[in-house]
């Protein structure tokens, strides 16, 4: 559903993404982890065309990035996106924020649209909080909104970067609890994350990114159990 040929990205001379080959399959759930300012964000933020790429392919369900002819909405309209900030739309309340883009992409008619963004503003526990703004909402109910905001757009593919990083430790898990109830559902999910307990147990696929490049790739278990390379041993001795 995605596929990474040869892709490289520079950020002026800085080199961001180095070669990077890369293929995930349709319902895959990818953790990816490594130290800060290695390139895992910009990694994801390709896969929907938020940053560009400078050579190689890259796939994203069926349309190609580095094409200018492509058209990124289609793209857009299939992968769905979660911040460590949330960016929900400040002026809108909780249930126009999740009913917004079924309305103006997918043209989905009102009485529809209002019962989906109900069905998973309930599934994510925000029911009672349609009419709030999102000022005032917690963190982890913002960040709760927002991941019910993308389900809206029956997506094939959400993307999240470090979406508990900014969340006090007992709202973290509400969350966790939502995205295990997104990888079930079968929706493909690359996941830039600190939370080593969803990186092992919900994942099931584990990339270790260091300086622009894939440095592991593999089993979760297996990887936390016996990293491969002495820069994940490091990383994981000061992160556990
Ligand atoms: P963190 O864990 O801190 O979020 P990261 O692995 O997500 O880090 P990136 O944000 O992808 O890392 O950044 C990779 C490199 O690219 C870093 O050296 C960063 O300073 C640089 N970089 C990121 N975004 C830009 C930008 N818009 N313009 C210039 N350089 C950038
Ligand atoms: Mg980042």
């Amino acid at each position: 559903i995605i596929e990474f040929k040869h892709v490289d990205k520079y950020y002026g001379k800085l080199h961001a993404l180095k070669d990077i080959n890369l293929k995930i399959d349709e319902g895959q759930v990818v953790s990816i982890i490594g130290p800060s300012g290695s390139g895992k964000s910009t990694l994801i933020r390709t896969m929907n065309g938020l940053e560009p790429i400078n050579s190689g392919q890259l796939i994203v369900t069926g349309h190609d990035l580095a094409d200018k002819k492509t058209d990124i909405n289609k793209i857009r309209k299939n992968v769905g996106m979660v911040f460590q900030h949330f960016n929900l739309y400040n002026n809108h309340t909780v249930l126009e924020n999740v009913m917004l883009a079924p309305k103006i992409v997918l043209k989905r008619p009102d009485d529809e649209n209002r019962k989906i963004a109900m069905q998973y503003l309930e599934r994510v526990g925000m029911a009672d909080k349609i009419n709030s703004y999102p000022r005032q909402l917690s963190g982890g109910q913002q960040q709760r909104v927002a991941i019910a905001r993308s389900l809206a757009m029956d997506p094939k593919v959400i993307l999240f970067d470090e979406p508990t990083s900014a969340l006090d430790p007992e709202m973290i898990e509400d969350v966790l609890e939502v995205m295990r109830y997104v990888a079930e559902q079968g929706i493909t999910m690359v996941v830039v994350t600190h939370e080593m307990g969803f990186a092992r147990k919900v994942s099931n696929r584990l990339i270790f990114f260091d300086q622009g490049h894939i440095l592991e790739d593999r089993d979760p278990g297996e990887f936390f159990d016996h990293p491969n390379t002495e820069r994940a041993r490091q990383f994981l001795s000061k992160i556990i």
